[in-house]
């Protein structure tokens, strides 16, 4: 045996901490970094937010898990209200994005299975895509560097590149299914797919009897500044995946549906053991407390568009450093010019944390509740780490 007792999976920093407050993460000796990688957007409320600590030691002394074999209140009450609020009739509660998706993929399925198209199995996927680390997931986000050495790609996914419209009519066969999409692609390199491009979508779905999935894992719950970022399109989906951000830090993760969609989803066909227990769902419903809050979104869109302004002008000032400034609400990224590598890293120097992403992006993931206060210190230590990569580079 060599090294750390964990697999070896993940090229982590050498940092860890102790405690969190709001936007801040403390390490053991009391330092204090920016958290604006939010736990990979699923800090929606920053740590210790006071509402789910509430929530969540509330429900430890009276109850933690059933089983789905019993009724759960709190799950049909969040239930309730994510179909209050979203295009969905139904809800399936999970652990995670991953199981989520496996949710969607299923359910497309198994609609046209039990409507007798048994033949209609086939995905659609855009390169770029991430949907989660399942040999389903792989499959559907075609990226090679994780499907290599892991055995058959699981069947039924068609992958067309990013935003090319001839080529997904041409991938449309009477073996297709449904087409699977992230509004925003988030490991991708916060790649917005443009609201005209997510209509036309809709309109071959319909064109061709399609169902259309949105997996708003990511870029879901408030990040953009809509409760779904789907919502700035206008555009609904026949089915979504949802998770990081409506749990607040606790895993849980769900897949909405209309009840067209998940008319093949009779009992017995799926299940679960952990999902929807009384724990995950006391904090999605607080999670949701928060976020349904009147002036709760307006007040994300608002203090994105700060931040965006501010990430432009730092833009601006070292074009060396930074190609471009992307993405939408508090889900921004930094297209680098030099190694996103070491942008991450020039940045954690700075005590800021961020997240890279594909396409050479800085990923950018504040909690939602981040205060004007913040954004400008955190924009103040992102400009101080392109300076220092500035200074290097002409050094
Ligand atoms: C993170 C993510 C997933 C996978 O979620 P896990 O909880 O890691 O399984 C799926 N889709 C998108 C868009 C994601 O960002």
């Amino acid at each position: 045996m060599s090294g750390s007792a964990i697999y070896d999976t993940f090229a982590r920093a050498p940092l860890s901490f102790d405690r969190g407050e709001g936007v801040w993460l403390i390490t053991q000796d009391g330092q204090r970094y920016l958290d604006f990688a939010g736990g990979i957007a699923v800090n929606s409320l920053g740590h210790g937010h006071p509402a789910l600590v509430a929530a969540l030691t509330e429900q430890v002394g009276k109850l933690w898990h059933t089983s789905n074999l019993y009724e759960i209140p709190e799950q049909t009450r969040l239930a309730e209200r994510l179909v209050a609020a979203t295009f969905a009739d139904k809800v399936f509660f999970t652990n995670s994005g991953a199981e989520a998706l496996e949710c969607a993929i299923k359910t497309a399925r198994r609609y046209h299975y039990a409507a007798g198209r048994v033949e209609r199995f086939r995905i659609i996927t855009f390169e770029g895509a991430f949907h989660g680390r399942t040999l389903a997931t792989i499959a559907a986000g075609g990226q090679k560097k994780y499907l290599e050495g892991f055995g058959p790609k699981v069947e039924g996914f068609d992958q067309v590149p990013f935003g090319d419209m001839e080529a997904l009519e041409k991938a449309i066969t009477p073996e297709t299914a449904a087409i699977l999409i992230e509004p925003v692609q988030g490991e991708g390199g916060i790649r917005e797919v443009p609201a005209q491009i997510l209509k036309h979508l809709r309109e071959l779905c319909d064109r061709n009897g399609l169902l259309l999935i949105f997996d708003e894992v990511q870029c879901g719950v408030g990040r953009t500044g809509k409760f779904f970022a789907h919502e700035w399109s206008g555009v609904t989906p026949d089915l979504m995946a949802i998770a990081k951000g409506i749990g607040g830090g606790f895993p849980v993760g769900a897949c909405l549906a209309t009840s067209e969609a998940a008319s093949g989803m009779i009992a017995g066909v799926h299940g679960t053991t952990f999902g929807g227990n009384q724990l995950a769902m006391a904090v999605g419903n607080a999670v949701l407390d928060v976020v349904l809050e009147q002036g709760f979104l307006e007040d994300v869109a608002r203090k994105a568009l700060l931040m965006k302004q501010g990430l432009a002008a730092i833009s601006d000032e070292f074009p060396q450093i930074i190609e471009e400034i992307r993405g939408t609400g508090l889900m921004l990224g930094i297209k680098c010019k030099v190694e996103n590598g070491k942008v991450n890293a020039a940045l954690r120097d700075q005590h800021l944390l961020a997240v890279p992403a594909g396409d050479n992006v800085v990923r950018l993931l504040p909690p939602l509740t981040v205060s004007d206060e913040e954004i400008r210190e955190g924009l103040g230590r992102i400009r101080a780490a392109a300076k220092s990569l500035s200074e290097a580079a002409s050094s």
